[in-house]
């Protein structure tokens, strides 16, 4: 199928004039047409005739040196602003909201040429793993539409698995990218914190959220990367660090992964994990092996202390961050937040009230400091860290809702790396015997990312897992 082939492969027969980006668009809808009423993935999908109009006016504008996403057709995360097309953040709160401007990775990548399909449900403002928790009706999984695609990022994920768009913008600020990249089979980076400007990104945790790609293999991840990272004058948090040639750095990857080190923390392979996912990640732990790499065994002793740290800063957080839709600015008024947002304005509201502030948020404030110190630690014995994305395969719908601390607890291996600001990519690590994909954790030092990428491209060129997609 013509979506199943690499941004590089697209943009080598767009270029041969082999197929049109229109021919693409086209494919996007007709998958659309079969997949949306199964998984329910988008909220809001661009009008196909805008697209393909579009999608003529860069095959006719077509030049020998057209950007790598030139007439590429993606899809964002619905928690992006988008100058006249609905933002909602998978809220009634922004149900009705038309956004004045645009993300600046949206804007990066229109100006690459790509052509955007939609807009992805999510759990609202990021609050969630499992794509459940939206005002727009949870998100099916495609390999299995008895069960979540993860979240919060669900659609995403879903939409890129079945082929709706050749690749989507995430946003992760405790998971949300590697969850549902894990439960769908599709490749996901978390960014070091700043990689990539988060402007016109609906704020949740804003010292954790960061921005970044979703596709069906490393190589894609790294084209996208590279077009939307970088300094940006609109987020004082962006960093000033240059953007290397990420798909360049691809090439020889094998050599250079040679004799790198791969530590792998046992606290994160103990009780609790599922023994198909252990195994699995120790047989792709294997695979790296075999491409030379030295693997070192290592200690995370804070690692349960995870979990904590991350659900007060990230609650605190977003209550401050929630405070601005009063029913004023944005329209629907804060009676529409969801159960599960409320519970974490309460809590983070709590966390920073005079005379629970010290005992509650300065505490994780300081524990996070020392999670910080962890893993500036642990990445000083070893190049990269590995480690499951998540304990179990993805639940069925309901499950997860039916028990908010086990939603919790669904992002045990995810949620510290985003105190630390440390980069993470999600691969695709095998299948269960039942059929259900697994996930793989590979966790650098901060702007690592052409490492990461590295060591995920030679891994799915030893690999078929990430080649594979559910029956449609
Ligand atoms: N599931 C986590 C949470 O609910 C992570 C969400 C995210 O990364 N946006 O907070």
């Amino acid at each position: 199928m013509l979506l199943d082939l690499s941004i590089r492969e697209l943009q080598a027969g767009l270029a041969a004039k082999k197929f049109s980006s229109e021919d693409l668009v086209r494919k996007c809808y007709e998958n659309i047409a079969r997949e949306q009423p199964r998984t329910n993935a988008f909220i809001t999908i661009v009008d196909k005739e805008t697209a393909l109009k579009e999608a003529k006016e860069k095959d006719a504008a077509r030049t020998p040196s057209a950007p790598p996403l030139y007439g590429i057709p993606f899809v964002l995360k619905d928690s992006f602003a988008t100058r006249g097309i609905r933002t909602t953040c998978a809220s009634n709160v922004l149900r009705d909201f038309i956004p004045p401007y645009d993300a600046t990775v949206y804007r990066r990548l229109r100006e690459a040429g790509a052509i955007l399909i939609g807009k992805m449900n999510m759990d609202a403002w990021g609050h969630g793993g499992s794509s459940e928790n939206t005002d727009f009706g949870a998100v099916r999984n495609p390999w299995d539409i008895e069960r979540v695609p993860g979240g919060s990022s669900g659609g995403c994920a879903a939409g890129v698995a079945v082929r709706m768009a050749a690749f989507a913008i995430g946003e992760d600020t405790g998971g949300s990218i590697r969850n549902p990249s894990a439960w769908c089979n599709t490749t996901g980076l978390k960014v070091t914190y700043g990689r990539v400007s988060r402007y016109g990104c609906v704020a949740y945790a804003s010292s954790f959220d960061t921005v970044g790609p979703m596709g069906k293999s490393v190589e894609d991840c790294a084209a996208i990367l590279e077009a939307t990272a970088g300094n940006d004058l609109h987020d004082a948090t962006s960093a000033p660090v240059p953007v290397p040639s990420y798909t360049a750095e691809l090439a020889g990857a094998e050599s250079f992964i040679k004799d790198k080190t791969i530590g792998v923390p046992r606290e994160l392979f103990g009780e609790g994990l599922d023994p198909e996912i252990r195994a699995s990640i120790m047989a792709s732990i294997d695979v790296l092996k075999g491409l030379g790499m030295q693997v070192k065994e290592l200690s995370m002793p804070l690692f349960d202390y995870g979990l904590p740290v991350y659900y007060l800063i990230a609650p605190s957080e977003t209550s401050s961050n929630l405070a601005r839709y009063d029913g004023v600015r944005y329209g629907g008024d804060r009676s529409n937040f969801t159960e599960e947002t409320m519970r974490r304005i309460m809590i983070g509201t709590y966390a920073l009230s005079a005379g629970y502030y010290d005992a509650y948020y300065r505490k994780a404030q300081k524990a996070r400091t020392l999670f910080i110190a962890e893993y500036k630690r642990l990445l000083s014995e070893c190049d990269v860290l590995v480690m499951p994305v998540n304990p179990t395969v993805a639940p069925k719908v309901g499950e997860l809702m039916a028990d908010p601390l086990a939603n919790l607890l669904a992002d045990v291996y995810t949620v510290s790396i985003n105190p630390v600001g440390v980069p993470s990519l999600a691969v695709p690590s095998g299948f269960t015997k039942a059929g259900l994909p697994i996930g793989m954790q590979i966790v650098g030092k901060m702007f690592a990312e052409s490492l990461l990428f590295q060591i995920g491209h030679a891994f799915q060129s030893e690999t078929d897992y990430h080649t594979r997609a559910p029956k449609v």
